[in-house]
């Protein structure tokens, strides 16, 4: 007899990285409002965030998603909004706090490395994490999580032909993979849509990229408001095993 309670069992856990392991968005955010003072005398504040985001995405398909592209359109953003009145002092600022944000040092948010060291015992982990190769594969190596991990990709896009193509290379049937992240759009819609759970776990401030309107309505979503909560969430998804 088929036991479809022990076929539904989650048997991996994928992670995304930014806001998910580690703190992002809010330094994005302290850098662009930096970038607002900068521009003070040209336009209101939030004008230059309008047509930094406006910027950002025409340029995500090429530059992708990270700190140096994010750069790229804030001096794009800076030429055009003082139509070409900003210094080269003004702009050499602007660099340099691309460069600050790509050497700060890391910040993991609570309870991660506790949490993935006990989930590691049980089920094979993998990060999944979208943006600058170098960037990413840098802070995998400060955050001293990478061997927490049996897989580790860095994506172009988290959609849902980029989660399945990943899974089925790696072996992965997607009923049985379960996505934890900050994101509705990257790390929860895609992974239900492929028959998996999702995880939501906010954090407290969302890239203008990853907004969403609603909470997804799928047996397989939840959502938790720290990371420490997911051995239970596990224990019970996979029948208090
Ligand atoms: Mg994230």
């Amino acid at each position: 007899m088929i036991d479809v309670t022990v076929d539904a069992k989650i048997d991996v856990i994928a992670l995304d990285a930014d806001d998910t392991l580690w703190h992002s968005e809010s330094r994005f955010q302290e850098t662009q409002a930096r970038l607002s003072e900068i521009l003070d005398r040209h336009a209101p504040h939030a004008q230059v965030q309008d047509h930094l985001h406006e910027l950002e995405v025409r340029n995500i398909k090429l530059f992708g998603f990270g700190i140096k592209g994010f750069t790229l359109s804030m001096i794009e953003a800076a030429i055009e909004i003082s139509k070409g009145e900003i210094t080269a002092d003004e702009i050499h600022e602007i660099v340099m706090m691309g460069k600050a944000m790509l050497e700060m040092p890391m910040e993991l948010l609570n309870g991660v490395p506790e949490t993935l060291a006990e989930l590691a015992q049980n089920f094979p982990l993998f990060l999944i994490t979208k943006g600058d190769h170098m960037d990413q594969y840098n802070k995998i190596e400060k955050s001293g999580l990478a061997d927490h991990f049996k897989e580790i990709e860095v994506v172009m896009n988290k959609d849902v032909a980029s989660y399945g193509e990943l899974l089925t290379r790696h072996g992965v049937d997607p009923a049985k993979a379960m996505m934890v992240g900050n994101s509705i759009p990257s790390d929860i819609l895609p992974i239900l849509e492929l028959g998996g759970h999702g995880v939501y776990i906010p954090y407290h401030v969302t890239a203008s990229f990853e907004r969403h309107e609603s909470e997804p309505d799928n047996p397989r979503y939840h959502r938790l408001s720290n990371i420490a909560a997911l051995p239970a969430l596990l224990k019970e998804t996979n029948g208090g095993t």
